[in-house]
This record gives structure tokens, C-alpha cells and sequence, in this order.
């Protein structure tokens, strides 16, 4: 089963369109949440999106605050200005569709399950809501995951953790694309990256494809249109800085 895995869109339609387009074939995609919040396209991309199938969603932060499951309390200036101008502009059957969103982790279903049938979440196995940031988050980890290749988001960074009995941080992805095989006996935390925000310093959008019957990741980047993700936030009358970050992908 080949999956496409999209973390953070954060309503940047010109990152996600450009993404689907650059994608090779997959079967399954895996949204690993945040699917709006900071991006001037909420309704377009949760259109999108759901329309993706056969795939699994999981939410993100975002997008509990968006559909008024969770408060803004946690949020940073500029973060709460987009979720609430976010708010305001879902459709209510968009933000009903986001709402019903499950939380993570969830374990993947594959009718002939390989060694990396993964599990997903959106920060981290133990708490969607925390980011894995270091060593300590990741031990934290994968002494809960459930499958040997847990993904994960919300960072907006790339990484990978291995683990097999030792930890080992892998030299995080680089370039267009960037393959790894996984090797049976070790357990991973993935993070392929954000596509709607990137922030390791490539503008490029960020997402990967992970082959089971391979047990091949790919991390890839695309080439988007950046300027017209910037305009729209602007004619939004969202923060500034919202739009000049993704030029320098921070
Ligand atoms: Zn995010």
C-alpha cells in the first residue's frame, strides 16, 4: 500500500494543490491534521481535502480551536488571530466536518498488514496536543506507540527518530526528495514536514509517500506558488507575518 502523508495544509490551497500535483500515485492518503488556522483558504482546503479517498483524518490544535472544541487559551498572538478569523469565515458544514474529526493516535488498517503499517498523530503519540521537539519528547514516544512507525506533525519540521533500544535522531530529510528504508527490528517517529507552513528554512511544501511493501519513506518537497498564498492572506487582513514566514519557510 503506498500512502500519501499531508501534515499541517493550514489552508495554503496553492501548497496542497501543488503537492497532490507532484505526488506520485499513492492509495491511501493520511492527513495528520491542522488543516486550517494561519492560511487565508480554510474552506477550500477542507473541501479539498475531505474529497481526498480512500484516506484517514486525525485534527490537529487548530483545528479543535476552529470548531469550538477547544479554547484559544494556549495560543500565540498570531496564531489566535488567524483561528479567529478562521472561525469566522467556515462554512458550517465545513466546520462541522472538521469538528468530527477523530483525535490521534489512530492505528492504520490494511487488509494484509506489513512491518510499517503505521499509526498516526498529530503531535504525539501520548498527547496530540505536544510537540516532539528533542530526545526526551521522543523516548517519551516510543515507549507508547503501538506499531514500529509512528508519523507524526505539528512541529512543521522534519525529523526522524529511531529506536531499538537505543535512540538515534537521523539526519532530518534535505532536498527535493529524500528516501529512506526502513529497517525491520527498529521503531521509528517520522515527522515528514508541514505542507501548508514549512519552518526548517525550505519555503518548499513538505510531504511524503511511505510504500509498505517496501517499507520505503519518501520526504518531498514542492515548488508552490508562494506569492498568491501571500496575497491572499493579506486581502484577508490577516497578520503580515503570516504571509512573509512562508517565503523563508519559518
Ligand atoms: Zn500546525
Amino acid at each position: 500500500m503506498r500512502y500519501l502523508i499531508l501534515s499541517d495544509v493550514h489552508a495554503n490551497l496553492e501548497a496542497l494543490e501543488a503537492v497532490l500535483e507532484s505526488a506520485e500515485p499513492w492509495d491511501h492518503a493520511l492527513v495528520l491534521g491542522d488543516l486550517v488556522g494561519y492560511g487565508a483558504d480554510p474552506n477550500a482546503v477542507v473541501e479539498r481535502v475531505a474529497a481526498l479517498t480512500p484516506a484517514t483524518f486525525i485534527r490537529g490544535n487548530h483545528d479543535k480551536v476552529a470548531a469550538g472544541l477547544a479554547s484559544v487559551e494556549g495560543f500565540n498572538h498570531l496564531a489566535r488571530q488567524a483561528i479567529q478569523w478562521t472561525e469566522q469565515v467556515l462554512t458550517p458544514d465545513n466546520r462541522a466536518w472538521v469538528a468530527a474529526l477523530p483525535q490521534g493516535p489512530v492505528p492504520i488498517a490494511e487488509p494484509q498488514p506489513q512491518p510499517f503499517t503505521p499509526e498516526i498523530c498529530h503531535g504525539a503519540p501520548f498527547d496530540e496536543d505536544v510537540y516532539i521537539f528533542d530526545d526526551l519528547d521522543a523516548r517519551r514516544g516510543f515507549r507508547v506507540i503501538t506499531r514500529p512507525l509512528c508519523l507524526f506533525g505539528h512541529t512543521h519540521v522534519p525529523a526522524m527518530y529511531a529506536f531499538d533500544g537505543e535512540l538515534a535522531m537521523m539526519d532530518p530529510p534535505r532536498g527535493r526528495a529524500s528516501a529512506v528504508t526502513l529497517q525491520e527490528g527498529v521503531s521509528y517517529l517520522i515527522n515528514v514536514g508541514a505542507v501548508g507552513q514549512p519552518r526548517d528554512g525550505d519555503p518548499r511544501a513538505a510531504y511524503g509517500l511511505l510504500d509498505t511493501a517496501t517499507s520505503v519513506l519518501t520526504v518531498t518537497r514542492a515548488e508552490y506558488d508562494v506569492a498568491a498564498a501571500q496575497r491572499k492572506i493579506m486581502t484577508a487582513g490577516l497578520p503580515e507575518v503570516l504571509a512573509q514566514r512562508l517565503a523563508i519557510g519559518r
